[in-house]
């Protein structure tokens, strides 16, 4: 405490105030204007202050800032009063000095404070935006919202919007949700149960349309409840990648059950195939079965028919070869003359029996073989002598169709059946004469490196056979349609039995090659030995 007189003369100054201000108690106080001891910025108002004081005012608490003896500043509360004399004269002004350093430091604080609570609060609705969160308050006793900035936005409501009750909020909803999240608020404030409730915006904005509200009741010092708070975040996104989710689920369920189904339809089918199958095999075995004995009796049978063709034929050669020597004798007028009309009656007769009699004759012989009664006959006998008498029996009807026949055969001795082999090879020069109407008919003979084959070929210049038919040209019955164009005599038979005879009997084989139009060349090739 200190007194000072009008214009800040002291006139007394306690101990505290030279301790506050660092001066010894020695020091005399005349010396000093309290003014001296305040900071030159506050000095005006400090004279203000003394001014007004000494007129009569009280001045309470005025700030101000004194510099100490060491030069250091100090912030101090000066409070002032005037003390007068009993004739009302200014004695001097009573001034109370506080240190209002701890005072400052707490302004300072709180200050301080204030700004890192508005710092916190700028995170905090930093944090709120980015996480989609939104925060809200309801003190009851007072009945007053807060919102959070976030939550403004996540109902698309501008911040500086009025808050809107807890009716109005309701709306934001649908009915349904509205309903559940009025449900749960209630239960939070009357038994303090805390809710978290999926809710569907009944207006959405543009990135808001689902939010998961959690909420919880708020105590005071006596844990009475005195109000909620909560927190909205937007759960849009996750609904939507939830229904995605959920649609993709139902998607891959439809289709393992489609899978699963068609998998037991294809089980099923393929046990009913399975049945079948094995119905079928034994079927097929029955079949089999009845097959053989069917083929049993058909190979009993077929050599029946062939022995019964065999003999029957026989039958029909015996008064065959009485036609043929009969009309011979009568046409050769052994008996006596006839005229030229007979004449060409019995040649026609003989023609119709010799070819009935070779034709009896292949049948004959297609029978023993398939029948496996033709036995052979192996011999020595010069090729080139075979070749001659086949070319002699045929020269006549060749020469007669003015066709060149050339033969080129080297003497060579085989063993084998010669009889089949002169009718093998008659039947070959007989197809050339038939078949050629223009050039030339060659039987040539060729005999292996080795010396142990021979063949014997009968080349013409032809009508030919196509490359298909040439595959059908050794089944019995087949003539090609150029024979039949051709009405030339035939029945189908020549070659089947040709065939047959070389493999079977002379152990060869038979080789052909043609072109049609130009001409074919049959090639008998059979071992020197048989
Ligand atoms: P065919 O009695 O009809 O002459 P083949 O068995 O000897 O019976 O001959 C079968 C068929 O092969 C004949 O009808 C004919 O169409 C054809 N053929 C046989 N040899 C010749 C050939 N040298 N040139 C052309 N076609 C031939």
């Amino acid at each position: 405490m200190g007194v000072v007189d009008e214009s800040g003369k002291v006139i007394f100054a306690s101990k505290k105030i030279f301790d506050l201000l660092g001066f010894n108690q020695e020091n005399d106080i005349r010396e000093f204007n309290a003014l001296d001891w305040i900071i030159p910025e506050d000095r005006t108002r400090a004279a203000s202050d003394f001014s007004r004081i000494a007129q009569g005012s009280v001045v309470i608490s005025s700030q101000f800032e004194l510099v100490r003896s060491d030069g250091s500043r100090m912030p101090v509360e000066i409070s002032g009063a005037p003390i007068r004399d009993e004739n009302d004269r200014l004695y001097g002004i009573v001034t109370i000095v506080r240190d209002a350093t701890a005072r400052r430091q707490a302004e300072e604080e709180l200050h301080a404070g204030k700004i890192a609570l508005l710092n916190r609060e700028a995170e905090l609705n930093e944090a709120q935006r980015l996480a989609h969160i939104g925060s809200w308050e309801w003190d009851a006793v007072n009945d007053t919202i807060w919102w959070s900035n976030e939550y403004y936005s996540i109902y698309g409501i501008a911040t500086d919007m009025p808050t809107p009750d807890y009716v109005e909020h309701l709306k934001a909803y649908t009915a349904e949700s509205a309903g559940r999240l009025d449900i749960a608020e209630k239960r939070a404030m009357e038994s303090g149960v805390s809710y978290e409730v999926d809710l569907e915006l009944a207006n959405p904005t543009k990135t808001t349309k689902w939010i998961v509200a959690r909420g919880e009741a708020k105590r005071d010092v006596n844990n009475k409840i005195c109000g909620l708070r909560g927190t909205a975040q937007n759960i849009t996104e996750r609904k939507k990648t939830e229904g995605q989710i959920r649609a993709l689920n139902e998607k891959l369920e439809k289709r393992v059950a489609e899978r699963t189904a068609d998998i037991e339809n294809k089980s099923m089918e393929l046990k009913e195939n399975q049945t079948a199958l094995m119905n079928l095999v034994d079927d097929l075995n029955e079949k089999t079965l009845e097959l053989e004995l069917a083929n049993a009796k058909l190979q009993e049978l077929d050599s029946l028919k062939s022995m019964f063709i065999a003999s029957m034929s026989h039958e029909l050669r015996t008064p065959l070869n009485s036609i043929i020597g009969f009309s011979s004798i009568l046409l050769n007028e052994w008996v006596g003359p006839v005229n030229a009309e007979q004449k060409e009656n019995l040649a026609s007769v003989l023609r119709s029996g010799k070819h009935l009699l070779s034709l009896i004759n292949d049948v004959i012989d297609v029978s023993k073989i398939e029948a496996g009664m033709i036995e052979s006959i192996a011999e020595d006998f010069d090729i080139r002598e075979v070749v001659d008498e086949v070319v002699d029996t045929l020269k006549k009807d060749i020469e007669m169709k003015a066709l060149d026949l050339r033969v080129r055969v080297q003497r060579q001795v085989l063993h084998a059946d010669r009889r089949r082999l002169l009718q093998s090879l008659l039947n070959l020069l007989s197809n050339a004469g038939k078949y050629t109407n223009h050039g030339s008919i060659d039987v040539i003979s060729e005999i292996s490196a080795d010396g142990s084959w021979i063949d014997i070929s009968v080349a013409d210049t032809g009508i030919g056979i196509s490359e298909t038919d040439l595959g059908r040209l050794f089944l019995p019955f087949v003539r090609l349609d150029a024979a039949h164009e051709g009405s030339i005599p035939g029945a189908g038979l020549g070659l089947y039995l040709t065939k047959k005879l070389v493999r079977d009997i002379l152990k060869g084989e038979i080789l052909v090659s043609s072109t049609l139009g130009a001409g074919s060349r049959f090639t008998i090739r059979v071992p020197v030995v048989v």
